[in-house]
């Protein structure tokens, strides 16, 4: 090639320059993908993306799919296991002969086992509350094998006679704690199961029903495979990286027919993950980009936990790890939580923000052991966690609700852009 050649390539090279620097980046937030992915795992397909019928694997799978599709360097699945107590069978209960519908009428405890009968009720006085005339009512022929019913909150308040109407030497069959409505479901505390069932019901259940038949029945799973699956994008770089979670399990079914679709809690981070994978593919990062979806979150962490004890890259390697849980919903002010080390990151944070008016504000609360930025906080990794509360879709939290129908798509674009200029600017 002669002198000529060279200068016009070089100019040729500059013109491109100044084309990239001028011109927006491709492919921003994919608000169309984002809903797809939201949908596909809020369906019945993944069923609440639980445990006793492979949802949550089932998903897993399909995530892993869509990272390769979206153009990752590398899918890796990452397998652990936990014990997990579930709710697949028989979920039936009348109230007096009266049919009551599973997740609307009544939810159960994760950690209750199953439990099949008719029992009389006996109702907890809140207002004159009496240990001593409790215990002896309890003892009466009349009143074995009741169940007790009781405001949940207030049973919180007696924790210590709960407790021992739960043990063996008390002649009682179960609880029913009133709560308020929607009712909720959890996993948290279910990798046990107690001696007796405990059931929500909510606030208007009848005042002085005379009996209830139960027919629920409960899976305890022992040593149960899942798996993280973890996408990464390479970078120019490999000395440090970057890392964006979601959690992609939720709580599964409850009795044969009823699963909880978890489109905010968490298919909405997960959808965001997987766009944000295909958006640094298409936009070569400086540092390694690595996508995990979690598995076992809303089984109190076990995926995270186990990750964070099994590290495929240095945890000190990782320049900045985001969590980013529930952001289906609508709420302008964004809560955040930020562990020690990342509260550099997050002057950034508020800079972005005031300058770019993403969100109207950014609220940092307290750092707590709600989702999978935790075991990193605690291992001194700089971590923030996204959590969108308080607007429309956050009252479905862990409710039937909570599905593709009900999830609101506000907070996606501002999340997405918040972090990958963050990225830009760390
Ligand atoms: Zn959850």
């Amino acid at each position: 090639m002669n002198k000529k050649g060279i200068m016009n390539k070089r100019l040729f090279l500059g013109i491109l320059l100044a084309i990239a620097f001028v011109a927006p980046r491709l492919d921003a937030q994919d608000l169309k993908h984002y809903k797809k992915v939201v949908k596909a795992l809020s369906s019945s397909k993944y069923q609440g993306r639980g445990y006793a019928k492979d949802g949550a694997n089932k998903a897993g799978q399909y995530l892993a799919k869509e990272f390769a599709k979206a153009g990752v360097d590398e899918v890796i699945c990452q397998p652990f296991k936990l014990d997990i107590n579930t709710f697949p069978g028989k979920m039936a209960m009348s109230v007096d002969g009266k049919k009551q519908v599973p997740g609307k009428d009544f939810t159960m405890r994760e950690f209750a086992p199953g439990v099949k009968g008719e029992f009389g009720l006996y109702y907890i006085d809140t207002a004159n509350y009496d240990s001593e005339k409790i215990f002896n009512d309890l003892a009466k022929p009349e009143n074995k094998n009741v169940f007790v019913v009781c405001d949940f909150l207030y049973s919180y308040k007696r924790g210590k006679d709960f407790q021992r109407m739960q043990g063996k030497d008390c002649a009682v069959a179960g609880f029913l704690y009133t709560w308020e409505e929607p009712l909720k479901f959890y996993k948290a505390y279910g990798e046990k199961v107690v001696g007796k069932p405990i059931i929500w019901v909510p606030y208007r259940f009848p005042k002085d029903a005379k009996t209830i038949k139960l027919d629920i029945e409960n899976k305890f799973l022992k040593n149960y495979e899942c798996f993280n699956v973890i996408a990464k994008v390479e970078g120019r770089r490999h000395d440090s990286c970057y890392v964006f979670t979601a959690h992609y399990d939720h709580l599964g079914n409850l009795g044969k027919k009823v699963f909880y679709a978890g489109a905010n809690d968490n298919a909405s981070g997960t959808a965001t993950i997987v766009t944000l994978a295909e958006y640094y593919t298409k936009n070569k990062p400086e540092f390694d980009m690595y996508f995990i979806a979690f598995s076992g979150e809303d089984a109190n962490l076990r995926g995270s936990e186990f990750f964070a004890n099994n590290p495929i890259v240095p945890l000190e390697q990782i320049k900045y790890l985001f969590n980013i849980d529930m952001i289906g919903d609508n709420n302008p002010v964004q809560y955040c939580e930020v562990s020690d080390e990342g509260m550099r990151g997050y002057a950034l944070f508020e800079k972005i923000n005031n300058e770019k008016h993403h969100f109207k504000a950014l609220n940092r609360g307290e750092l707590a052991g709600n989702s999978d930025h935790y075991p990193f906080a605690v291992r001194h990794v700089p971590c923030i966690f996204f959590e969108n509360e308080q607007g429309d879709a956050f009252k479905y939290y862990h409710t039937i609700h909570d599905n593709y129908k009900n999830a609101v798509f506000d907070s996606y674009e501002p999340v997405f852009k918040i972090v990958t200029d963050f990225v830009d600017r760390y």
